[in-house]
């Protein structure tokens, strides 16, 4: 309060005083109930009211509080109540008339309201002024104020009374806005936090998705994006388990009882997650059914949304988010939603292909390994305990190796780490017909066990992942790779990998084994057929040799006495007896001549002079020179090439060129002089030799027997010969490292060939 220095402080302020420093107080509120006590204390004063109350129109325009009340007695019974808001209460019909109501004396209220006593149950003032507040036309409430005694209102009184209400209208508008406003601001500032959080979190994510492999980091990480966005939201991370989706990480604030149905898994048949299952597309709805979809404690929810992540174009794993209560999808939501799934996705196809290289090293290294340590190895068991190693070093898991033997499979390799009871029974055996021994021979593949069941294997119980790779023998179960692991756990990607790809190395290996077995058996027994023949032939030759060396003295004796006989008794005999004779004599040189060929081919086997350098050249000069005579008779040509150094017995090099060359005089054709050519031509390490002739040649189906023991084409009576003369040249040929063959045509002649080392 101002105090002036020279006016008096005893006069009560005026009205429009009062009112003045009404407005000013106004204009500083910020509360309704400021307002309420900034305009209650000067209206009573001013008036001399004993009491008031304000009450305000609520929300729904229907209903009449009391805001606030001044000078009544704790707890007193007044006429002043919650209550609704109808013209039959002075308040309401104050606010629908729209002016102020004044009752002076002691029963005008209750003249004009009979009911209201009866109503509120309280006691009617003596007099009362009941002032509407109306603001833009809409009804705020109303100020009421009480008198002990009756009150006349004067014009200015009311007036200033009007003005007071009018005043607090605007202030408590004011207020009300003020506050609205605040609320607004709040509100948009605490949206904007958590669009930053949301935004953190995404951004969190984004990096995640760049370098993250392991895929239930990445998961949690989509997780707290979404819930970042969507408050009010349930988000979980699925993948199958057969016909079940099961719950692998999911955002805090679920309960424990939908947590653990979701750990355990939901149907395929779900329809929201089937919907996303059968078109590979997000599903959004908003009308999400706990009943439809059989989900217990999701009463909660009201939209769902299902996020099929496809990697190598199955659905590999499920993203399930649920907004509780009202909300639902807009489309900015549904994107963001989308974004995460595809993030998520590119995320795992990524670590999914790094995984996939890692595995293909790791088994490439296995399988390796295990070629590098087993390539001379060709025992079944040492290369099983190979591939036990390998699989040790690279998995660290327990593996066997058995063999089947009478219809039991006895461990034959066995890890360290392998249970003592386990490997006394599995030396014992374990029954080839066990269900969990014969799938793997059924299927012919190898077969992994997630939960191992020992069904009659003993002492396996303690087993819970098991993998058998199936090995066969001629058709037939011969060997069986095992491995093992005592948690109750399944085979990762990788381990799978790895066995298959030691198992495979394993058959192949085992497969070498059993081929090179079947050749060592092949090649022992070609070694003793070859052995056989070579005893059986150097006993033919001894027997030739001997035969034709022992029959030339008797043959000699025959000849030579045929001779004495022809010369001392010729005229003693008739012309017969001179025929029979001759005939004599001729066989007995013919037989010699088959004695003495006979020998040559013997002495090619048996003699073993050493191949040397030898002059060709001059060893066809010596040949030539012999056959000298016979040329000249026949009128014959011989043209030759240079012959070079070859590596040979000279002796026999002579046998096969006087053989060739007086095999070309012999067979020339009746009135055509013979032609002869010699040739040499480098073929690698050999030289090859070439005999052409010009003689009567011969039809290719005897290119072969020409070269066989007593093989002729033609009767001694037109050609002379023993048919031997091939045969040795061939045997001297192969003697020295070389071949012999012919090309010929009848009736132009014919061409041998024979190699020697140069
Ligand atoms: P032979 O003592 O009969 O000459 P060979 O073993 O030397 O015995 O020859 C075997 C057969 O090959 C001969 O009987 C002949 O029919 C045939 N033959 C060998 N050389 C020639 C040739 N240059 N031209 C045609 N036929 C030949």
């Amino acid at each position: 309060m101002s105090h002036h220095p020279e006016a008096p402080t005893t006069s009560p302020p005026s009205l429009s005083e009062r009112l003045q420093s009404v407005t000013e107080a106004l204009a500083a509120v910020r509360t309704q109930q400021d307002v309420f006590r900034v305009v209650l204390t000067p209206a009573l004063q001013a008036v001399d009211a004993v009491a008031g109350a304000v009450l305000l129109v609520d929300q729904t325009g229907q209903y009449l509080t009391v805001a606030a009340t001044q000078g009544h007695e704790e707890g007193a019974h007044t006429l002043w109540q919650d209550g609704p808001l109808t013209s039959s209460v002075p308040a309401g019909d104050a606010l629908k008339r729209q002016e102020a109501l004044f009752f002076e004396h002691e029963g005008a209220l209750m003249r004009a309201y009979p009911e209201l006593e009866a109503h509120t149950d309280g006691r009617a003032p003596v007099a009362t002024a009941v002032l509407p507040m109306i603001l833009d036309d809409r009804p705020l409430g109303t100020i009421i104020l009480d008198f002990k005694e009756p009150h006349e209102f004067t014009s200015d009184e009311q007036r200033f009374l009007r003005t007071l209400a009018t005043q607090c209208a605007i202030a408590f508008g004011r207020v009300r806005l003020m506050t609205d406003l605040e609320r607004q601001v709040q509100d948009r500032a605490g949206r904007a936090l958590a669009d930053a959080r949301a935004q953190e979190a995404f951004v969190a994510f984004t990096e995640a998705v760049g370098t993250e492999t392991d895929l239930l980091a990445l998961a949690r990480q989509a997780i707290t994006v979404l819930r970042a966005r969507f408050q009010d939201s349930s988000v979980g991370y699925y993948t199958p388990d057969g016909d079940l989706w099961k719950a692998r990480a999911w955002s805090e604030d679920m309960e424990e009882a939908l947590v653990a149905q979701l750990r355990a898994g939901l149907p395929s048949s779900t329809p929201f997650i089937r919907g996303t299952l059968e078109t590979g597309t997000p599903v959004f709805t908003d009308t999400w059914d706990p009943e439809r979809e059989q989900i217990d404690h999701t009463d909660a929810y009201g939209a769902s949304a299902a996020y099929p992540l496809i990697v190598n174009g199955e659905v590999r794993h499920l993203l399930l988010c649920g907004l509780k209560g009202t909300q639902r999808w807009n489309d900015r939501d549904r994107a963001l939603v989308r974004a995460v799934g595809r993030s998520l996705t590119l995320a795992f196809e990524r670590a999914e292909q790094t995984r996939n290289v890692e595995e293909e090293r790791a088994a490439l290294d296995a399988f390796a390994r295990f070629t590098e340590r087993s390539t001379h190895v060709t025992d079944a068991i040492t290369l099983a305990q190979e591939a036990k190693d390998v699989l040790l070093a690279t998995l660290g898991v327990e593996v066997g190796y058995s063999e089947l033997e009478d219809g039991l499979w006895k461990g034959r390799v066995f890890s360290d780490t392998t249970p003592a009871e386990v490997v006394a029974q599995a030396r014992k055996g374990f029954p080839a017909d066990l269900p969990a021994f014969a799938r793997p021979f059924q299927e012919r593949n190898v077969v992994f066990v997630d939960g191992w069941d020992p069904q009659g294997a003993e002492h396996t119980e303690g087993y819970g992942a098991a993998a058998l790779y199936p090995y066969f023998e001629d058709g037939q179960p011969s060997g069986l790779l095992t491995m093992g692991s005592p948690q109750g756990r399944a085979w990762t990607e990788r381990e799978r990998t790895v066995f298959r790809a030691v198992g495979r190395s394993l058959e192949l290996a085992l497969e070498r084994a059993q081929q090179a077995a079947v050749l060592k058996q092949r090649t022992m027994e070609v070694q003793q057929a070859n052995e056989e023949l070579r005893r059986s032939n150097a006993e033919l030759e001894q027997f030739a040799y001997i035969a034709s060396h022992d029959l030339q003295a008797p043959v000699r004796a025959v000849t030579s006495f045929a001779e004495v006989v022809t010369e001392r008794y010729a005229d003693v005999l008739d012309e017969r007896g001179r025929t029979y004779l001759g005939l004599i004599m001729q066989n007995g040189e013919h037989m010699k001549r088959l004695l003495d060929d006979l020998l040559t081919y013997s002495r090619v086997a048996n003699e073993r002079r050493p191949l040397v350098p030898t002059d060709a050249d001059a060893v066809l000069d010596r040949v030539l020179d012999r056959l000298g005579p016979q040329l000249e008779a026949l009128g014959a040509t011989v043209t030759r090439a240079a012959l070079p150094m070859v590596l040979a017995d000279a002796q026999q090099l002579d046998g096969l060129f006087q053989n060739l060359l007086s095999n070309a005089l012999k067979y020339h054709r009746d009135g055509v002089p013979p032609v002869v050519e010699v040739t040499a031509e480098r073929d690698g390490g050999m030289w090859r030799v070439t005999v052409t002739d010009n003689g009567i040649g011969m039809e290719p189906q005897y290119f072969e027997r020409i070269f066989g023991m007593f093989q002729r084409l033609h009767g001694r009576e037109m050609y002379e010969g023993t048919g031997i003369g091939l045969a040795v040249c061939k045997k001297i040929a192969e003697r020295h490292g070389g071949r012999l063959w012919v090309e010929s045509r009848v009736g132009e002649g014919s061409t041998f060939f024979f190699t020697l080392s140069a």
